[in-house]
């Protein structure tokens, strides 16, 4: 036995599950280095998005965070072991190779580099000020907020993501202003259409953003600025959305990878292998052309094959045979309705129950609002849950969808989800607004208990 592993793949979007299903059928026992929070979410950019209609085998389309969810069970299935850390360095100058989290130090045989890209943001001068208070890079996400229900909104980006997104937004907002810099859209044509004929979209050409304001900490609108006239204005706007492209995640790799010269990891011609031997590289982070589920899913498969042969080849394959019956099962949780509301049980969902806790419960009492096509919120799930049973009959915990209760989302004063409220005896202790470690919603949980 060694404790060198057969293969480290970094990244969970639709290039590194494929190269763990790929790679965990063929008994390399993959380790997946799933990120948590740098260079996006667990399960990559189709946690950030609804309906996926291209990804062949589902006629009636799939959500993204489904889709994610099945690839990783998929993968899990076969035996691939995920970790939901960040890779904080790699060392390629050595064999094996080093990779590191915060929390561990791999070696490893060979890597799939499977990272993707990061949605750019503008850097206004007061977009941190405002930021989940009005500025988000995800309509998905959190345009179901309250804050955002038949008021103005913003999007800038002229791309497909920025027109679906700011299609999208016209389900919650009144009217929704995309601002595009020149007189031109890079979007597909067919999406082009669907925007210029959407009635609640009003197109601004030539046009960009100069900052953001707003009152009591919350955004209340935005300069603007038309590059042709030099002309100011202000759009009284209470969400400004993001949708102006990604970068590539490899700054990991400046230096010990050949790198294009907006950083994209090079491959070499119809394969997917690096500069470096045994290394490969799958999905967008080598990809500026399609950058599209099912090619970032090709070259994983690609990616994991290679890997194979090379690890074969070079005499260092360890092969991991599954026991029959061992993949993981994954039970649904159980969670009380309304109809069954008991103190006793530890978890709950919906308005119903959250009133009742709020007055008789003399627990902490934990509450999550979430919405049902918010990425984050589905990287959160498994991470509260873990804790929910950890902390079995200790506290109360329950969900709040906010589609299905918008007014107690409102009257908690939800600006984006997912958001953890805590509360002991009626008293709101602490919020926590996006997805932290396991370990910090512990923390805070602890130091009331
Ligand atoms: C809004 C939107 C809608 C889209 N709709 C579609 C669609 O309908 N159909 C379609 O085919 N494509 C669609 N796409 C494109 C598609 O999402 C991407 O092409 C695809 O997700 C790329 O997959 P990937 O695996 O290369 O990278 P990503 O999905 O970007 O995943 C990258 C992964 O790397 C991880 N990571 C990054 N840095 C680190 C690190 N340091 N350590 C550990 N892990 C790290 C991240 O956590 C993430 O899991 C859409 C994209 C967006 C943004």
């Amino acid at each position: 036995m060694t404790n060198i592993e057969n293969l480290v793949i970094i990244g969970s979007g639709p290039a590194g599950y494929t190269a763990a299903i790929y790679a965990a059928r063929a008994n390399l026992k993959p380790l997946v280095f799933e990120g948590f929070q740098a260079g996006g979410l667990p399960g990559g950019q189709l946690m950030t998005t609804t309906e996926v209609e291209n990804f062949p085998g589902f006629p009636q389309g799939i959500t993204g965070p489904d889709l994610m969810e099945n690839m990783k069970a998929q993968a899990e299935r076969w035996g691939a072991e995920l970790i939901t850390e960040d890779v904080v360095s790699v060392d390629l100058s050595q064999r094996p190779f080093v990779v590191r989290s915060e929390d561990r130090e791999v070696k490893a045989h060979s890597i799939v580099i499977a990272t993707g890209a990061t949605a750019k943001r503008l850097g206004l001068p007061s977009e941190s000020q405002y930021w989940s208070r009005g500025i988000s890079a995800c309509a998905i996400c959190d345009g179901a907020t309250p804050i955002f229900k038949n008021a103005e909104l913003a999007i800038i980006g002229a791309g497909d993501s920025a027109l679906e997104e700011a299609i999208y937004l016209t389900k919650y907002g009144d009217r929704v202003h995309l601002l595009v810099r020149s007189d031109k859209m890079r979007a597909s044509k067919a999406m082009q259409d669907r925007a210029l004929n959407n009635p609640k979209i009003t197109i601004h050409w030539h046009t960009e953003a100069v900052d953001v304001f707003g009152e009591n900490g919350q955004m209340m609108g935005l300069k603007v600025k038309n590059n042709q006239t030099g002309e100011e204005s202000r759009l009284a706007v209470k969400g400004l959305f993001y949708a102006i492209g990604h970068n590539p995640n490899t700054s990991l790799f400046t230096g010990q990878l050949e790198l294009d010269e907006v950083g994209y990891i090079v491959t070499k011609p119809n394969t997917v292998e690096t500069s470096v031997e045994g290394v490969f590289a799958a999905g967008d982070v080598q990809d500026h052309e399609f950058r599209q589920a099912i090619t970032a899913a090709g070259t994983g498969c690609m990616a994991a094959m290679l890997a194979e042969r090379w690890l074969s080849a070079k005499g260092l394959l360890q092969e991991f045979h599954q026991q029959p019956g061992s993949e993981v099962s994954q039970k649904p949780e159980q969670t009380a309705q309304s109809t069954e509301f008991s103190l006793e049980n530890t978890r709950h969902q919906g308005g119903y129950a959250l009133r009742k806790l709020f007055h008789e419960s003399d627990r902490l009492l934990l509450v999550k609002y979430a919405s049902p096509n918010c990425g984050p919120c589905h990287t959160l799930k498994p991470i509260l849950n873990k804790l929910v049973t950890e902390l079995d009959g200790k506290i109360h915990f329950v969900e709040i969808d906010i589609e299905q209760d918008p007014d107690i989302a409102e009257n908690a004063g939800i600006t984006g989800t997912p958001t953890v409220q805590i509360f002991k005896d009626r008293d709101l202790l602490t919020e926590v607004k996006g997805v932290k470690q396991k370990s910090q919603y512990r923390e805070l949980i602890e130091t009331h208990l």
